[in-house]
């Protein structure tokens, strides 16, 4: 995997996590920063978990710059308490994703390296009286829990003793008892308006094997044990996520207050939550990715429609574009939807300085210039970039008498502002002449097969005297044109939301048109030797990428984006 540019220190202007990390520090509170990027190996990455690790890891990158490079750190951690629906594959497509986006972490870990501490601390916390083990059922432990309006009430087993709480914990991990025979739970308090705060668990058994330590464990921690204790062991400093956990600060800090003297953590860190990235048409669950995948929806975790980090790297955007978008995007204290325009405004931002311009014709027509002679070749050094992108370069574009146009570029009986292509109408051939078409070629039905047309040869890089030819399209020598299949990748969705009912529905939202392969492209002949995950603008047409599938002789190109929003157009007509 070509691994991009490393990520600058961002120059952002600052935000409310920025806001409270400099106070942190003007206060004495903190030297160090820690930061760290914590996912569960359980799917693949997408463009909400990009958000995550640019502000992560760009924290501290930043605060290395600003406080010294051993001041500022962020790490990686899976965060693998559940071995269910965890996996190692999962793990390796994570680290490729977060170096191709251009990250590096400090330090790599998993919420399994404490798992023995975190046992350890389980005792702890039943010797001073803060923890017990519960024997409810689970239906049991529902009916008890209360409401937002109504307390709980208290399980019947909350007075256990510390020596036979003791004795069951330690027969808990020995293995003596089935799946949901028996939970340690917190003893906080069952009236607390925080229903997170409700005596919540803290371990639950589980006899399933876990990628990471096998069978050494059959009980297993859970995420707001496992996470404040984790952060704490690294010495995190600004532990960051999402605002659906706003309510499980309390018990965050309480994990954390409860343990801090006993386990002397090198750091006391604190939660903080911003709003997590949505977007419109597309899907960013886990669930609804891996329903999309599983159902074979799509062609599998890196289907260019997804908004998955792998997905997006095969449609041939660039990491560079990714990390502009979450920048634009911001940080901030409430939820929004952000419109999938802005991400596609940041790739072709990103893109009109990096994709040189070549011609492609989608849909050919062939044209046959009549007055052209049959065996001449003109080749034009014509240049790979428009006249505001700083960079040079030409490349050979061969011209004969037979060349394609794209089918669209022509008409029959055309409007009046049709600048293009029609009958006995003159078009500007990009870098080269301007032709008039005197005649039309058409099959039985009735379908134009072939234009023919006459070239001005006094036109190549001037003007036609006395006439304005207003449009320019492109072309390609039919000799000399290389094949492709080109894959033309839309939004996934056809509506901005998908709908919110039950569970498969938002499967009638996917947009069929969201992948059209059209084979027998032609190509200019200098993309004959395009290699997969090279970039061009196809000149009117939009961004375009070779797949990986793509080879010499069988040329696979991927759209990126088109060159405007043709979509909102199209909508709008509709
Ligand atoms: P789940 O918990 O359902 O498995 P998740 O999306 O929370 O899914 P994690 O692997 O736990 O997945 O996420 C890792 C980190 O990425 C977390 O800190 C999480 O807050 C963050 N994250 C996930 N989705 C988004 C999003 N849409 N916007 C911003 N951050 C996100
Ligand atoms: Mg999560």
């Amino acid at each position: 995997m070509s691994s991009s540019a490393p990520a600058p220190a961002p120059t952002k202007a600052s935000d409310f996590i920025r806001d409270i990390i400099d106070a942190d520090i003007q206060a004495g509170r903190h030297d160090k920063i820690l930061t760290r990027f914590p996912p569960e190996p359980n799917g693949f990455l997408h463009i909400g978990h990009a958000k995550s690790i640019c502000l992560n890891f760009g924290l501290a990158l930043e605060y290395k710059q600003k406080q010294g490079e051993e001041n500022a750190r962020c790490h990686l951690r899976f965060d693998d308490t559940d071995p269910v629906k965890e996996d190692t594959l999962f793990e390796e497509g994570i680290q490729e994703d977060v170096r191709w986006l251009g990250f590096n972490w400090d330090g790599f870990y998993h919420a399994s390296d404490y798992f023995e501490k975190m046992y350890e601390y389980g005792e702890h916390l039943i010797t001073a009286g803060k923890a017990y083990v519960c024997s409810q059922s689970d239906a049991e432990s529902k009916a008890t829990r209360g409401t937002v309006k109504e307390p709980g009430k208290n399980s019947i087993y909350r007075d256990r003793t510390v020596e036979e709480n003791l004795d069951l914990f330690r027969r808990m991990r020995k293995g003596e008892f089935k799946d949901g025979e028996h939970v340690l739970r917190a003893k906080i308090d069952m009236a607390n308006p925080n229903m997170k705060m409700r005596d919540p668990m803290l371990y639950r058994i589980r006899h399933t094997p876990h990628h990471m330590t096998g069978d050494k464990w059959c009980i297993y921690p859970m995420y707001d044990y496992a996470h404040p204790i984790s952060d704490a062991i690294e010495g995190i400093t600004h532990s960051i996520c999402t605002l659906e956990f706003e309510n499980n600060r309390e018990l965050y800090d309480w994990v954390i207050d409860n343990l801090i003297d006993y386990a002397n953590f090198p750091s006391r860190p604190r939660q903080y939550e911003f709003a997590r990235l949505n977007l419109n048409y597309t899907v960013m669950s886990k669930r609804r990715l891996l329903e999309l995948v599983e159902g074979k929806h799509v062609s599998g975790w890196d289907d260019p429609r997804l908004p998955t980090i792998a997905g997006m790297r095969r449609r041939g955007i660039t990491p560079e574009a990714i990390r502009a978008f979450c920048a634009s995007v911001g940080v901030a204290k409430a939820n929004s939807t952000v419109d999938m325009a802005q991400l596609e405004f940041c790739i072709r931002d990103d893109l009109n300085q990096k994709a040189p311009r070549v011609l492609a014709v989608l849909k050919p027509l062939k044209v046959v210039i009549e007055n052209f002679p049959d065996d001449q070749v003109d080749e034009y050094d014509a240049s790979l970039w428009p006249h505001d992108v700083p960079k040079e370069g030409t490349r050979k574009l061969p011209f004969c008498k037979e060349i394609y146009i794209e089918q669209d570029d022509f008409m029959l009986e055309p409007p009046k502002d049709f600048y293009r292509l029609a009958p006995g109408r003159e078009v500007r051939l990009r870098h080269s002449y301007c032709v008039t078409c005197t005649d039309v070629v058409k099959d039985e039905s009735g379908n134009v097969t072939e234009l023919r047309c006459t070239y001005d040869p006094e036109t190549l890089g001037k003007n036609p005297e006395g006439r304005k030819v207003k449009g320019t399209i492109h072309w390609v020598s039919a000799r000399h044109a290389v094949d492709a299949e080109v894959r033309l990748y839309e939004r996934l969705l056809k509506d901005e939301a998908p709908p919110t009912g039950k569970d498969s529905e938002f499967l009638n939202a996917i947009n069929p048109d969201a992948l059209q392969v059209l084979k027998g492209c032609k190509l200019e002949r200098s993309l004959s030797e395009a290699k997969p995950m090279d970039r061009f603008q196809f000149e009117r047409q939009g961004y375009f990428v070779a797949d990986q599938d793509s080879k010499p002789g069988s040329l696979v190109f991927n759209r990126i984006v088109t060159l405007k929003d043709s979509w909102a157009k199209q909508q709008q007509k509709k």
